[in-house]
């Protein structure tokens, strides 16, 4: 039977024009990837922390190469410069202790500058967040990571620095006018000082902007001699 005219006129998709097809397929596949991806991410932002992702780069600057946060982790986190800033105050230090590593900001610009870091935090979902972004910086062979109570843990330590971010309560911290030792958690500023000092003179520590001033300069008399206390646009440190 002779073709008919309806089927003669189907032609097979040429060479070229196969390629353009697939090539269309692969860039909308890729672009709908992104576009889960970033929904993806913003479902994970919550309103508390949406405003610490608007600046997840001064956070992370490698960022978007995987880092991992939790809600505690986005407003706690030291941001890199200030964080690098930390961590030039000790370059060529031996041992750092990060008594409070929380998701690893500060452990990870130590492990760049020092030669070896101990961070320890209470929290095991904190130390393997921050264990992950360590990788990402290509530093995890330089830091030890203990889930632990620093406190319970001090007695056993040895390091030529320690370093101490306690929490400081949350972001509600802001709200006081005057922002006391005694408010710092889980013990008051005056004790973790002591318990540090145990284990190094070498200490540096970070605290609020509104952190009280003459409560901070009297912790640093505590060292002989005295420790610095310098003042920044954001946190105050006291620092060796
Ligand atoms: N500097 C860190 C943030 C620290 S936030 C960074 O840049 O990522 C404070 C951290 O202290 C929190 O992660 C909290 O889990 C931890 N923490 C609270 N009590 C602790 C304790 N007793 N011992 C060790 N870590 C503690």
């Amino acid at each position: 039977m002779p073709p008919s005219k309806d089927s003669s006129s189907i032609q097979a998709p040429t060479k070229k024009k196969r390629k353009v097809f697939k090539r269309r397929v692969k860039i909308k596949t890729r672009k709908r990837a992104q576009i889960a991806e970033k929904k993806k991410e913003k479902e994970n932002v919550t309103p508390l922390v949406r405003k610490y992702w608007l600046q997840r780069y001064d956070l992370f600057s490698r960022y978007d190469e995987g880092i991992k946060m939790d809600e505690e982790g986005w407003f706690s986190v030291t941001p890199e410069e200030i964080a690098a800033r930390q961590a030039r105050w000790c370059a060529g230090a031996g041992v750092v202790i990060d008594a409070f590593a929380g998701v690893g900001g500060n452990a990870i610009q130590f492990a760049q500058m020092c030669h070896h870091v101990v961070a320890i935090d209470i929290d095991p979902k904190k130390v393997a967040l921050a264990s992950d972004n360590a990788k990402i910086y290509g530093v995890e062979d330089y830091i030890d990571f203990i889930v632990g109570d620093f406190f319970q843990l001090a007695p056993f330590l040895k390091g030529d620095v320690v370093f101490l971010s306690p929490p400081w309560g949350g972001p509600s911290y802001k709200a006081k006018e005057s922002f006391t030792l005694d408010l710092l958690k889980p013990k008051d500023g005056h004790s973790l000082f002591q318990v540090a000092q145990a284990i190094t003179p070498n200490i540096i520590m970070y605290l609020p902007r509104n952190v009280d001033l003459l409560q901070a300069t009297a912790l640093s008399w505590l060292s002989s001699p005295p420790l610095d206390v310098e003042v920044y646009l954001i946190s105050v440190c006291i620092l060796f």
